[in-house]
C-alpha cells in the first residue's frame, strides 16, 4: 500500500531546526521511504492524506501507563499514594475480570488515539487481554505483567506471576508486525521482596529483554526501603541486577546524586509522569539534574486514576513547565526537549530502533498528523512551541501506525466506539453500583 502526505508542515524532530514547509511523506506498507519539499516523481500512492494546515510529527509514546486503570478515573482522588493505592485502587481492581480490562484497554486506546499517542509501554495484569486489544486496534505497545510478591520463601517454579510474564513473552513478542514487545514487570520495591527480584532479573536475562518497574517514586518508598536494606531503592535495584539500558524506570522523584550516578552509568531510562507525581503529591523529579548527567528521560501519563487522563500533550505541557517554575530557570527544559521526551528520547527508551521518535525514511510510518487551522496557534512563530504550549487533544486528526490510518479526521477505522463505550457502561454499573 502506498500512501501519501501532501503539503504538509512536517516536524521531524531529526533535529530542532528540520521542519519542512508545505511538504511530502510517502509510506510504502508501514514504512517511510521520503520525507521531503518535492513528491518524487515515480510514487503513485493509493491513499492521499491532505496536509494543509495540518502539522506532521512523530507519533508520542506514553513510556509508562497502566491502561485498564481508565476504569478507576475518578474514582479516588485527592489522597496519599499509599492510602489511595492499598486502601481504594488494589480492592476494586480485585475485582477486575479478563473482559473487564479487555474493554478498558480498548477505551484507554481511544483515548491515546484521540490525543496522537502511537504507542505505550503497559503494566497491568490479564496481559493477555491486553495483547488481544493491541492486536486488533494496531497501536504499537510494550507490555509487562505486573509482579508484586510479599513472602521471601516464594517458589518462582510456580509463582503464577512470573509464569505468567514468561507466557505472555513467549506468546506475543514480535507479534503483529514486530508491534508489540513484552518486558517484565516487578512492580517496586515495596511490593517484591529482595530474592524475587533477583529472579526477574535471572528471568529477564534469559528471556533477553527488558525491565519496567516503579522506583523511588514517595519519600515513603525511599524511608522504608533505607530503614529495611540500608540503602536507597536506586541502590537496592542496582544491587539486586535491575538497573540496565532496557529498563524502564517510572517516576525517580526521589533521587539523590549518587542515584542519578547509578542510573547514568547503567544507562536506565527514567520515565518522568509528572502529572501523576503532582496529583500524588509525591514530588517532581529533578528531570534537568538528570538529562544535564546524561540520564535518557521519557515520559509517560502513568493509569488514569492518578492523572486523570492518557493524554501525553499534557505531559509535555507540563515537562516544559514545572521544572522552569521549580529551579527557576527558563532555559532548564525547552519545548524541543519537553517534544523529544515523548517521541525520540521514549522510543529510545522503549528499544525502538525502527520508530525512533523520528519522522526519516527507513523508519516506520508512525504518524500523527494534527490540524492546525485553530485560532491558537495563530500567528505560526514556531511550530514545536505550538506543540509543546499550545496544542490540545482535540487538535488530532488523524493518526498512523506501522503506516495503517488508526484514526481518520477523527474516526476510528479499527475500533467501534459504541460497542467499547457500551461494554464500559456495563462494567461500570457492576463494579461501583
Ligand atoms: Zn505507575
Amino acid at each position: 500500500m502506498n500512501t501519501l502526505i501532501k503539503n504538509a508542515t512536517i516536524i521531524t524532530m531529526e533535529d530542532e531546526n528540520k521542519i519542512i514547509r508545505n511538504g511530502y511523506i510517502t509510506i510504502v506498507d508501514d514504512k517511510i521511504t521520503f520525507v521531503g519539499e518535492h513528491l518524487p516523481e515515480d510514487f503513485l500512492p493509493q491513499i492521499i492524506i491532505e496536509g494543509k494546515g495540518r502539522a506532521v510529527l512523530p507519533g508520542l509514546i506514553n513510556a509508562h501507563t497502566h491502561t485498564p486503570m481508565v476504569l478507576l478515573r475518578s474514582y479516588a482522588d485527592d489522597l496519599p499514594l499509599q492510602e489511595w493505592l492499598f486502601d481504594r485502587i488494589f480492592p476494586v481492581e480485585d475485582k477486575f475480570t479478563a473482559e473487564d480490562v479487555y474493554w478498558a484497554s480498548m477505551l484507554g486506546m481511544m483515548e491515546m488515539l484521540r490525543s496522537g499517542t502511537t504507542c505505550f509501554a503497559d503494566m497491568y495484569y490479564f496481559m493477555d487481554e491486553i495483547a488481544k486489544a493491541v492486536h486488533k486496534v494496531g497501536m504499537r505497545v510494550n507490555l509487562s505483567r505486573g509482579l508484586q510478591c510479599f513472602e521471601p520463601d516464594f517458589d518462582a517454579a510456580t509463582d503464577t506471576r512470573l509464569i505468567e510474564n514468561e507466557q505472555l513473552f513467549k506468546d506475543w513478542d514480535g507479534e503483529g508486525n514486530g508491534r508489540i514487545k513484552v518486558y517484565l514487570g516487578p512492580h517496586s520495591v515495596y511490593t517484591c521482596v529482595p530474592e524475587y527480584l533477583e529472579d526477574v532479573a535471572e528471568l529477564a536475562h534469559k528471556l533477553d529483554t527488558g525491565i519496567h518497574m516503579h522506583l523511588s517514586e514517595t519519600i515513603k518508598e525511599n524511608q522504608d526501603c533505607i530503614e529495611k536494606y540500608g540503602k536507597s531503592p536506586v541502590r537496592h535495584m542496582y544491587d539486586l541486577g535491575l538497573l540496565r539500558p532496557n529498563t524502564l524506570a517510572a517516576h525517580c522523584v526521589h533521587v539523590t546524586d549518587e542515584d542519578m550516578d547509578i542510573l547514568a552509568q547503567n544507562n536506565v531510562n527514567v520515565i518522568y509522569n509528572p502529572g501523576s507525581n503532582l496529583k500524588l503529591a509525591s514530588g517532581i523529579a529533578p528531570v534537568g539534574k538528570m538529562m544535564k548527567k546524561g540520564i535518557n528521560v521519557a515520559l509517560g501519563t502513568d493509569g488514569a486514576a492518578s492523572n486523570n487522563n492518557l493524554n501525553m500533550f499534557e505531559e509535555i505541557h507540563l515537562a516544559a513547565l514545572i521544572s522552569k517554575g521549580v529551579e527557576r530557570e527558563p532555559t532548564l527544559i525547552n519545548a524541543y526537549q519537553a517534544l523529544k521526551m515523548a517521541t525520540c528520547n521514549a522510543a529510545s527508551a522503549l528499544g525502538l530502533d525502527q520508530v525512533a521518535g523520528v519522522i526519516k525514511p527507513g523508519m516506520k510510518a508512525d504518524l500523527t498528523i494534527i490540524n492546525m487551522e485553530k485560532p491558537h496557534f495563530y500567528p505560526s512563530h514556531n511550530a514545536v512551541a505550538n506543540i509543546a504550549y499550545s496544542v490540545q487533544a482535540a487538535d488530532v486528526e488523524t493518526v498512523l501506525v506501522d503506516g495503517r490510518i488508526l484514526m481518520e479526521k477523527g474516526e476510528f477505522k479499527t475500533i467501534d466506539d459504541e460497542e467499547v463505550i457500551y461494554h464500559i457502561n456495563k462494567i461500570s454499573q457492576r463494579l461501583f453500583g
